[in-house]
């Protein structure tokens, strides 16, 4: 039923699904299959426009879709193994990508056959991303990439990639890089594990050597890499801070589920840390769900980052807290044998591996220092930041 403005409600919503499932039984098509079908019908992404599986709806009506196929019990595109796709790249190339980009990748990175990964950071450039010095030269329609990618999370299970690389070094260093999509399967594309503190290898060492990408992977012009990037990052920092949990869920969840299962752990100044960690997490949920609203009407500005910021935060103090409350037990650790895991899931793990993991999170995505330059100078308006820039001889900067 359409409301009285001639918008799609979410009873509207229901019914779609309904009708959907009564002509593809997800017990008789392949998982694939199913999920394809899914896209066509513009139930995938309700936010994306129509024909790229989306319906041009408010984001905040994701979750009536969702949870409908949840309770027939639908297979989901899993987005846990995707998130830089779902949450970076697929909405780097909506903004960015020719309409034969769009229709080429955006189906298959939704229904999870793609994978997708971020070749940005590198050994001399991660904060200061624009500074990287991975080449692609033009060579007729195809570019010739050569360079080394570090951190890359997911590159081991990945079919493609979003690259930033020099084209130019003759331009100041923001205005001579250009942004591609990589086929990880292509020649000279090396994934090589990193162990993390956890024990798992989720991210990788990329090596590029010799890479021919077609020019008809570009994303944006060339010489636009850099406002490509920041899209990319602005969306990164939303998709890892601004999370759809509900209330108690996440890691604050796990501690107060053992919280009360386990009173003989309890102490008044544990207590008390918990409320507020509760409370803080709480508040945090609840400026989320505004960020998202806010989305609703175009790309992500740097309010996101104060989001990706208290996330970092607070995951560590709940997951320390959470290591506390265990007691003797929390210094146990289950599984530190090396594997490469699918992504990272705080869910089914020790609460060892949650505080370790949970020290990425200050460092992924942007560091709390350089969110917060970004939160002081944009949205704040204070004084820039004294930057030694390459670009700027040092008689020349600001004192
Ligand atoms: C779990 C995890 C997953 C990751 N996944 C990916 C991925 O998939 N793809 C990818 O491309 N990258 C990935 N990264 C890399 C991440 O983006 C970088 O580590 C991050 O941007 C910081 O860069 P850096 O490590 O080179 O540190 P640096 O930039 O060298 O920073 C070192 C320290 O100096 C501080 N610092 C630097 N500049 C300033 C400044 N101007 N003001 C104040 N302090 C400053 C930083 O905050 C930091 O504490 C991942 C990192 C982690 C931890």
């Amino acid at each position: 039923m359409l409301n009285a403005a001639g918008e799609v409600s979410a009873s509207d919503l229901r019914d779609q699904v309904r009708d959907f499932l009564q002509s593809h039984d997800p017990a008789q098509l392949s998982r694939a299959d199913f999920l394809r079908a899914r896209f066509d019908a513009g139930l995938a992404w309700v936010h994306y426009p129509s024909g790229l599986g989306g319906q041009g709806l408010p984001r905040t009506m994701q979750p009536v879709v969702d949870q409908a196929f949840a309770a027939a019990g639908a297979p989901s595109n899993r987005p846990e193994r995707n998130t830089i796709g779902l949450g970076m790249a697929a909405p780097t190339i909506l903004a960015f990508g020719t309409a034969e980009q769009k229709e080429r990748w955006l189906r298959p990175l939704w229904t999870g056959e793609n994978v997708w990964c971020q070749l940005f950071s590198e050994p001399g450039a991660g904060s200061d991303l624009a500074g990287l010095a991975t080449r692609a030269v033009r060579d007729g329609d195809e570019w010739v990439v050569n360079g080394q990618k570090v951190w890359t999370s997911s590159a081991h299970i990945a079919q493609r990639a979003i690259l930033v690389a020099r084209t130019d070094p003759s331009l100041p260093k923001h205005q001579g890089l250009s942004y591609f999509a990589v086929d990880m399967s292509a020649p000279g594309v090396e994934v090589r594990p990193l162990r993390q503190a956890t024990g798992e290898a989720e991210f990788n060492e990329v090596f590029l050597t010799d890479v021919r990408i077609p020019d008809a992977d570009r994303i944006g012009d060339v010489g636009q890499g850099w406002a490509v990037s920041n899209a990319t990052l602005m969306n990164e920092r939303v998709s890892i801070g601004g999370g759809a949990a509900p209330r108690e869920g996440g890691t604050i969840g796990n501690a107060t589920r053992t919280w009360r299962e386990h009173p003989e752990l309890r102490t008044p100044g544990l207590h008390e840390r918990l409320l507020r960690l509760w409370t803080e997490t709480e508040v945090s949920r609840l400026a989320g769900i505004r960020l998202r609203q806010q989305l609703a009407a175009g790309q992500p500005g740097p309010e996101g980052s104060a989001s990706k910021l208290v996330f970092a935060r607070l995951n560590q103090d709940v997951t320390e807290f959470e290591v506390e409350l265990a007691g003797a037990d929390g210094l146990r650790y289950a599984d530190w044998s090396m594997r490469r895991p699918d992504g990272a899931s705080y869910a089914n793990r020790d609460a060892g591996y949650r505080f370790l993991r949970s020290k990425g999170n200050s460092i992924e995505g942007g560091t709390s220092e350089i969110l917060r330059n970004i939160i002081a100078e944009r949205v704040l308006g204070l004084p820039l930041e004294l930057r030694v820039d390459r670009d700027v001889p040092w008689k020349d900067l600001p004192r």
